[in-house]
C-alpha cells in the first residue's frame, strides 16, 4: 500500500503516520525527518538545507528529489510506504510520477488532513518531537505519558527550531504558494481522500483506517 499524507505544517500527517506505520507495518519516508538527520550527522547537504529550513523556505527541488530517488528505491518500500512531507511542489510531484513509473509503482491514495492556518500556530508552538524515532506530540493536545520523553522509544522531547509563531508564518506561505496547488494535482487522479484534520486526533486515525483497509 503506497499512501501519501497531505497537508499544511502542522496538519498532523506525522502524528497520523506513525499510528499507520503501527497498524501496516509500512515504513514512513519523511523528507522533514530525513533533512534534520542529514544536519545532526553535520553532511553537505544538511548544512545546505539548514538555512532554508530555519527560514521556514522550502529545501530546493534537486535535493529533496535526490534523497527521495534513494530512499524510495530501497528494499524496505517494496511493500508500501508512508510518504510525508513530500510532495511539496509541482517539480517534486513530477519526478515522483517519474520515479514511480521507473519502479514500477503507482500512489494508492493520497490523504488530505485539512486544517485551517488559525489552528496551526498554536498546534506548531506547543509542539515537542523526538529526534531519535521523528515522533511528535503536543504539550496540551497530545501529552506524552511521561513528560519530556518519547512514548515510542523513550527519547528525549525537545521544541523544533523551526517551531516558532515566526517561522511558523513563512512556512504557512511557501505552503499555500508551492504546496497546496498539489491538491488539485491529486485530486484529479482520482486518489485523493480528505479528513477534516481538526477533528479528535483517534477519530482521525480510525477514519484513516478506514479508508485504507
Ligand atoms: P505535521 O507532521 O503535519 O507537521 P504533526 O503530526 O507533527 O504535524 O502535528 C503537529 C502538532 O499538532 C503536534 O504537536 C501534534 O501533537 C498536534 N496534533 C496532531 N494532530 C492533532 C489533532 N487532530 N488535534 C490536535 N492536535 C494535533
Ligand atoms: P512541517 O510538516 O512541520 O512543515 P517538515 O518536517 O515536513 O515540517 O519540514 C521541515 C522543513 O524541511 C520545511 O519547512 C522545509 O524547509 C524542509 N522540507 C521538508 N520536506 C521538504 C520538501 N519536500 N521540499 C522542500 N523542503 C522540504
Ligand atoms: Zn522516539
Amino acid at each position: 500500500m503506497n499512501i501519501m499524507l497531505f497537508g499544511a505544517p502542522g496538519a498532523g500527517k506525522g502524528t497520523q503516520a506513525k499510528y499507520i506505520i503501527d497498524q501496516y507495518g509500512i515504513p514512513q519516508i519523511s523528507t522533514g525527518d530525513m533533512l534534520r538527520a542529514a544536519i545532526s550527522e553535520g553532511t553537505t547537504m544538511g548544512m545546505e538545507a539548514k538555512g532554508f529550513m530555519d527560514d521556514g523556505k522550502l529545501v530546493p527541488d534537486s535535493t529533496i528529489i535526490g534523497i527521495i530517488k534513494d530512499r524510495l528505491s530501497q528494499e524496505d518500500c517494496k511493500d508500501g510506504f508512508i510518504l510525508d512531507g513530500f510532495p511539496r511542489t509541482l517539480a517534486q510531484a513530477e519526478a515522483l510520477e517519474e520515479l514511480l513509473k521507473d519502479l514500477n509503482m503507482s500512489l494508492d491514495k493520497v490523504i488530505s488532513l485539512n486544517v485551517p492556518d488559525e489552528l496551526i500556530v498554536d498546534r506548531i508552538t506547543g509542539r515537542r518531537v523526538c529526534p531519535a524515532c521523528g515522533a511528535s506530540f503536543h504539550v496540551e493536545f497530545n501529552p506524552s505519558k511521561v513528560a519530556g520523553k518519547c512514548d515510542y522509544c523513550g527519547g528525549d522531547l525537545v521544541t523544533r527550531k523551526d517551531d516558532t509563531k515566526e517561522t511558523v508564518e513563512n512556512r504557512l506561505v511557501s505552503y499555500h504558494e508551492q504546496t497546496a496547488p498539489l491538491f488539485h494535482f491529486y485530486k484529479d487522479k482520482g486518489v485523493m481522500a480528505e479528513i477534516d484534520g481538526t477533528k479528535d486526533i483517534n477519530v482521525i486515525k480510525e477514519e484513516i483506517f478506514s479508508i485504507l483497509g
